[in-house]
């Protein structure tokens, strides 16, 4: 099952009045995530180029969506996967993980620290890396897809004014708002962020020392740091207002796309990396 054709859907209730609120969810993924996209490009180029040779062990270095992407593909088509995880990355990312057949390092620290691990073990000849960070086919799963999708489903007369993604490896606000642009050439890309000291799973701040060679940040014109409790508080939001059941990010992502609406009005698509499945042991679903 190829990734791709999620639905685009209007959500009516949590728009402020006079505007209009689209959000794409990328949820119906075949692993659940928009990460399926980049790991079906990442993969299938690695072999057609022979990056990747029959039956080598992958590695990646993942705070869990592109690690389960690739898994799947891994299983499928018969490679070992090693996936090096942050340490906070949570029970259910795992359980998922080892579910479709990967073996788990748990790195202690961050996003970072899974990185350099990661590194370590594909210099130590241990298996092929694709590098989700630095690797163009990560973009152009969202130039070749996402944004063609999304130029292809919309319905309204006139173009969306606001475009919002979260910022993780940047693949996403990279390759979509590329696409988009060339049609919609006033479209404003507004990265949602995080705070540097206050993460959230799959999303890095442009404050962050490591900045992923694939993002190219002179297409974004706005910025939205996001506080995870906030995040949180409108992934509640969003279930009681329009029976949406988003993950964290989504939750930011949407919570950015009320702040540019309520701040300068028009239409925003918002692009929603996952549902609320890997969440449910953390808030708001579970209170302390
Ligand atoms: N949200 C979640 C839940 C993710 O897993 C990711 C992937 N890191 C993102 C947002 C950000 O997407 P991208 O890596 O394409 O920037």
């Amino acid at each position: 099952m190829k990734p791709g054709n999620t639905p685009l859907v209007e959500l009516r209730n949590l728009a402020p009045s006079g505007t209009r609120l689209f959000a794409k969810l990328e949820w119906f993924n075949p692993t659940g995530s928009i990460k399926d996209r980049a790991a079906w490009y990442m993969f299938h180029n690695a072999v057609q180029t022979k990056k990747l040779h029959p039956g080598q062990t992958i590695v990646e270095a993942t705070s869990g969506n592109t690690g389960i992407g690739l898994a799947r593909l891994a299983q499928i088509y018969h490679h070992p996967m090693v996936i090096c995880l942050p340490s906070a990355a949570t029970e259910e990312r795992r359980q998922l993980l080892r579910a479709y057949g990967a073996e788990l390092i748990v790195v202690e620290g961050g996003p970072n620290d899974a990185i350099a691990h990661a590194s370590g073990l594909v210099e130590a000849g241990e298996g092929h890396m694709l590098y989700q960070y630095g690797n163009r086919w990560n973009t152009y799963a969202h130039f070749f897809g996402t944004s063609q999708e999304l130029l292809r489903d919309w319905q309204l007369e006139t173009p969306p004014t606001h475009f919002l993604a979260a910022y993780g490896t940047g693949g996403t606000i990279t390759g979509t708002s590329r696409g988009l642009k060339m049609i919609w050439a006033d479209l404003r890309v507004h990265s949602v962020e995080p705070f540097v000291d206050d993460p959230i799973s799959g999303m890095r701040s442009q404050d962050d020392p490591f900045q992923p060679p694939i993002a190219d940040l002179s297409l974004v014109t706005d910025r939205h740091e996001v506080q995870r409790a906030v995040a949180e508080s409108t992934v509640g939001m969003a279930m009681q207002e329009e029976g949406l059941f988003a993950g964290t990010s989504a939750g930011a992502i949407l919570f950015a796309a009320l702040e540019a609406l309520s701040a300068d009005g028009g239409t925003a698509v918002a692009l929603l990396p996952d549902d609320g499945w890997k969440y449910l042991s953390g808030a708001p679903w579970t209170t302390a």
